[in-house]
């Protein structure tokens, strides 16, 4: 099909406002154009030349594309600037300085133009476009490009240097496309949808469809090296709502604060695609590395959250520490400085295998097998439980331990692509706590460091006192805010206090590499104070078999050397400041609770 016949269709569907007439005009195009052909128009209508996790850029910005449509219109660059700084629209300013071309040239498109180009031809350009690369790259795309618009209609060139800048923007989203080819070739929607949540790639599959019809689409299966749809999760408040939702049991996962991974292994090699489908591989080359190494498989695809560490204390850092990844030149200092650690959670191809019908519990066990768990790769944090009361002790153990919640599981789920369903259902706060003022807590053990921190503690379990019991409750294990000079100074400090059991003054749930007798109290302060099982402070007080935690704790760099351990603050006073916190409303997902 000539190509003038696809820049048609894209302006009527411009000026639609009718989604059904959108349909309607994609509808007629597909059944017009050849098998061969029907991929690349739909990937120029969706405006990128090959699916995301390609990664393919024509890597044309505007100055480069302005340059193009000068040689091409035989306009100086500076008109063409100045056309588009008037329109604001690239297109718009490559059809006027082609339209006074043509205007100028008796020969151009006038009457009996000679045959345009066809929708092949110009994509295929295109595609040179985007391939060339190194030395003298520039030259041979403006070279290219300038050939292609001068073979082109003012209208036609409209479009293509749209696409060009990334702006053809005409609103057809994938669902659309879908609609349209299901019409187009008489496939019920749900298999193109199917085969969609397999395979995110509708060029490929518009032309699988218009070769081989629905037995084509049925055909589709998971490959690694091609990303699938990922499974979403629904929001609830309360464990008793999301249990009932599960049928009565849940398999409850930390909700990791990082970044979404499905991770494909291959003989090819390992490659990480985000949850937009992008291909994130370059930015996590240690994750690669672990994934190599701790996973036994000749082929898989899994799914995990990496999250970003603490390379001292091994503490998770919020999300934002991930987005020093999002730099291609920052990514060597990220990977020394923020480690990244991949918490695994699913499993949905193992070695020629598909698993996605296969039951949660089956996959995770599946996982299991497959995952020699280290430092870098685990397997995120679960447990299985049928008591809300359960739920909600694991709930709190999360959030204290830097969380964003949990995301609970019915045992018996496939995993299905694409799909925002009631089978995970994510349990987060509605409201989080600020702590305003720092505290002062005494030193009663500590855990070694690593990395820089090798030969010295790297975390330190403070606790805090309780004048009615002369006994000392944990509230956090602090390893944030030390300088190296504080490390050695605390190393010292701390040696006159070493014993080889817990101090019969000192209650605690936490095993630390090395106790003390209480002596050093230090500054600290945190996010909030949260609730959590793993500490002994007002354990019980708010609710049962819980205690209080300080969560992202961080010393201040104040030594209260002026206090002694009986000074240090009370288990009363932090549970006051709990209750007494300030509470901000904690952002919502789009998926409203029901
Ligand atoms: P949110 O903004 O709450 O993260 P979202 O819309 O990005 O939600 P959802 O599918 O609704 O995505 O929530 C699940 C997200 O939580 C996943 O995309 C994933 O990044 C993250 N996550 C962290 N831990 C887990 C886990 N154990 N299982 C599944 N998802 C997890």
């Amino acid at each position: 099909m000539e190509f003038s016949e696809l820049a048609k269709v894209l302006a009527s569907i411009e000026s639609t406002t009718q989604r059904t007439t959108m349909v309607r005009l994609l509808v007629g195009l597909f059944k017009k154009l050849e098998p061969a052909e029907i991929d690349k128009a739909i990937y120029i209508i969706l405006g990128d030349l090959r699916p995301p996790w390609e990664g393919l850029e024509l890597g044309v910005g505007e100055k480069l594309c302005i340059r193009a449509i000068a040689r091409a219109s035989g306009a100086k660059a500076d008109e063409i600037e100045e056309l588009y700084k008037k329109t604001g629209d690239m297109g718009e300013a490559a059809r006027r300085a082609l339209s006074r071309r043509q205007a100028q040239t008796l020969l151009a498109f006038a009457g009996g133009r000679k045959a345009g180009l066809s929708i092949s031809q110009v994509y295929d350009t295109l595609f040179k476009v985007a391939k060339a690369s190194g030395e003298g790259s520039q030259d041979l795309k403006i070279s290219l490009l300038s050939s292609l618009f001068s073979q082109l209609s003012p209208d036609e060139a409209k479009y293509v240097a749209r696409f060009v800048v990334g702006r053809l923007r005409l609103g057809v989203a994938d669902m659309t496309v879908i609609d349209a080819l299901a019409e187009a070739f008489g496939v019920p929607e749900e298999a193109l949808e199917r085969a969609y949540n397999v395979r995110p790639d509708l060029g490929f599959l518009g032309k699988l469809v218009a070769e081989r019809g629905a037995a084509g689409l049925a055909e589709v299966r998971i490959t690694p090296g091609v990303p699938v749809m990922p499974m979403l999760a629904q929001r609830l408040s309360t464990s008793r709502e999301i249990l009932a939702k599960l049928g009565g049991a849940a398999i409850c996962e930390y909700k990791y604060d990082g970044e979404r991974a499905q991770i494909h292994v291959s003989p090819d090699g390992v490659a990480i695609y985000s949850r937009r489908l992008e291909n994130i591989t370059h930015a996590y080359p240690d994750v690669v590395e672990s994934v190599r190494k701790s996973v036994s498989a000749r082929e898989a695809v899994l799914e995990g959250e990496i999250v970003a560490v603490d390379p001292d204390t091994g503490d998770l850092l919020p999300f934002q520490e991930l987005m020093h990844r999002k730099r291609k030149h920052e990514v060597e200092e990220a990977v020394k400085e923020y480690p990244a650690k991949l918490n695994l959670f699913d499993l949905l191809y193992l070695d020629g295998e598909d698993l996605t019908d296969k039951p949660l519990m089956y996959r995770r066990l599946k996982l299991s097998e497959i995952v020699e768990e280290g430092e870098d790769v685990v397997i995120a944090k679960w447990a299985l439980f049928d008591d809300e009361e359960k739920v909600d002790v694991f709930f709190h153990e999360a959030i204290s331990m830097g969380m964003e919640g949990l995301v609970c599981k019915s045992p018996t789920s496939v995993y299905e692509m694409g799909a925002r369903g009631w089978n995970w259902i994510k349990y987060k706060r509605d409201y989080r706590s600020e702590m305003s003022d720092t505290v002062d807590l005494v030193v009663v053990g500590a855990f070694y460091g690593r990395g820089k921190r090798a030969g010295l503690y790297g975390a330190f379990l403070t606790a805090a006192y309780d004048p009615k019991t002369d006994t000392f409750y944990t509230v956090c294990k602090v390893g944030s805010g030390f300088t190296d000079a504080d490390l050695k100074k605390m190393y010292q400090m701390l040696e006159p206090y070493k014993i080889d059991h817990r101090h019969p003054r000192v209650s605690s749930r936490m095993e630390p590499d090395v106790w003390f007798t209480p002596g050093v109290v230090l500054e600290i302060i945190g996010a909030e104070i949260t609730l959590s099982p793993l500490h002994t402070c007002c354990l019980g007080a708010v609710r049962p078999d819980v205690g209080l935690a300080i969560r992202f704790p961080r010393f201040t760099g104040r030594y209260r050397t002026d206090k002694s351990p009986e000074e240090a603050t009370t288990v009363d006073e932090l549970l006051e400041m709990y209750k007494s916190q300030k509470k901000v409303k904690v952002e919502q997902g789009p998926e409203a609770a029901p």
